[in-house]
């Protein structure tokens, strides 16, 4: 039978991974899954001695199959190579007795980076079957993904891209970041409201059929570069087995041990990669899930009742506020058997009532494999205080509560490898405050004096946003989100 993926919601709803790759979402409002990932046998051992591209090709050449080797080759070689401060990619650090996979060092500064430099070559490859077609990318954002996307799709050939963020949600440097973005086929756009509206009013326009025929006849789609996407899912999954490599190659572990991951967690599309990355064979004991104070998924995975009535928090970890995990659809389809029917029930309860409730035997399930904790921004303040203290070494506000996280669940004789997820130089008002009790009034004032204080070097890309020209200044209300889309289509392409 010929491998597909198909929707959580319905299985006749089918896609090969380059459509996939390019529709984002499938056409029921469900996201693509693909079957028996418990079936693949890689090979694990030799893994064990490949670089990461090598890694990459492997572990994605068996998520998107209809991907030759030579175009996986030639994708990674353009999403990563010389676009990293690390030659590692996603080098694991040892401090003290931690072990943290450093997932920022890609050109935005966060682990999105990962993703979403790959998401474009995908797509562009993908592209090419169609001849005259176009696609504009939407996307909310609440802070990293947007910079990331923008930075990934700038003057990609036939794609454009349009970003939402939550206006006065996302940090000074992240702002800056997506304002001063290049590229004539880039667009930032700041919605009053927070992330949760941002990103429900993108995927009600990928429901809105009527809104996009219009476009469809002049040959343009949209499509998304939400972490639903399985473009920026698969090349996820590689740096778990790249962080079981590293582990392996210094001796932290021998080949076949167990160890726990443990993941800062927003919309759930990098523990979900881990999750995969487990399914495939990779021994994983538990994926420790971190969250903060709008610890919805806390509640979830402790009691099986997911509910988003509730007050949503300004947190210092803003790329974690988040009360709809989107990719949480994809652990839910998995968990049930692949009961589709199920899995569109409950989100249909999540639409209509804003909570659903699993049952017991799915809750014990989900718990084989996750273990979750949360953080209060005073935590993670102190916790920052404390690593840097013992080990000079500095977190930015998501890892840190991924810190606390990680000790709250792990078991001291599993080793565990903390996902770092963002420099902390993408965060210094908190930073500062959190090590050295102030914070000056100016960003900038700020890196440089974090600098000075820790002898940690900024990224460059960040020092340089303080004479970037702005680009960007559309700020907008939710009802004029189709009304500005249109526009920047006709920027583009009419
Ligand atoms: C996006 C993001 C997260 C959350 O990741 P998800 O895949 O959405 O769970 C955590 N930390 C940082 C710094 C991020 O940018």
């Amino acid at each position: 039978m010929e491998k597909y993926y198909h929707s959580t919601r319905n299985k006749k709803v089918k896609a090969l991974p380059k459509e996939a790759v390019l529709a984002g979402l499938a056409s029921d409002g469900g996201l693509f899954v693909l079957d028996d990932l418990d079936q693949i046998s890689l090979p694990l051992a030799d893994m064990m001695k490949m670089d990461y591209a090598q890694l990459a090709r492997c572990v994605m050449g068996v998520l998107l199959f209809d991907y030759s080797e030579a175009e996986l080759d030639e994708c990674i070689r353009l999403a990563y190579q010389g676009q990293f401060d690390d030659e590692a990619i996603t080098p694991l650090v040892h401090s003290g007795k931690d072990h943290i996979l450093e997932l920022f060092h890609g050109p935005t500064s966060a682990f999105k980076d990962v993703g979403l430099r790959m998401l474009p070559q995908l797509m562009s490859v993908a592209l090419k079957k169609e001849k005259d077609a176009r696609v504009m990318i939407l996307t909310a954002t609440s802070g990293d993904t947007g910079k990331a996307a923008m930075a990934g799709f700038q003057d990609v050939d036939r794609v454009g891209i349009t970003v939402f963020y939550p206006d006065h949600g996302v940090s000074e440097i992240q702002r800056l970041q997506m304002v001063t973005q290049q590229g004539e086929n880039t667009f930032a756009v700041a919605m009053k409201g927070n992330f949760d509206d941002a990103q429900s009013g993108v995927k009600q326009i990928f429901h809105d059929v009527d809104y996009q025929s219009g476009f469809k006849t002049k040959g343009i789609q949209f499509s998304s570069a939400n972490s639903i996407n399985i473009g920026r899912l698969a090349p996820q999954v590689v740096y778990y087995f790249d962080a079981y490599r590293q582990m392996v190659q210094c001796n932290q572990i021998r080949f076949g041990d167990v160890i726990d991951f443990c993941v800062p967690t927003g919309n759930f599309g990098n523990v979900l990669a881990g999750y995969y990355a487990k399914l495939m064979g990779l021994p994983i004991r538990k994926l420790i899930v971190a969250t903060n104070a709008n610890h919805v998924l806390y509640d979830f995975l402790t009691t099986g009742v997911y509910d988003r009535n509730r007050p949503f928090y300004k947190t210092i970890s803003p790329s974690m506020d988040i009360l709809i995990s989107s990719n949480l659809e994809r652990l839910l389809y998995d968990v049930s058997g692949c009961d589709t029917a199920y899995v569109q029930s409950l989100m249909a309860d999540l639409q209509t009532k804003g909570r659903y409730c699993v049952s017991q035997a799915i809750l014990a399930k989900i718990q084989e494999t996750f273990a979750v904790g949360y953080a209060s921004d005073d935590q993670c303040r102190a916790v920052m205080k404390a690593k840097y203290e013992a080990d000079q070494y500095v977190l930015d506000p998501h890892s840190a509560c991924a810190y606390v996280a990680m000790r709250e669940c792990a078991d001291e004789n599993i080793p565990c490898v903390l996902l770092a997820t963002a420099s902390p130089y993408k965060f210094c008002g908190s930073v500062s405050e959190a090590l050295f009790g102030e914070q000056e009034s100016d960003e900038f004032a700020m890196m440089d004096a974090l600098e000075t204080r820790t002898h940690i070097q900024a990224p460059k890309l960040l020092k340089q946003l303080r004479s970037m020209p702005i680009r960007h200044q559309d700020v907008i209300e939710r009802s004029e989100m189709k009304s500005i889309i249109s526009q920047k289509v006709g920027v583009l392409w009419q």
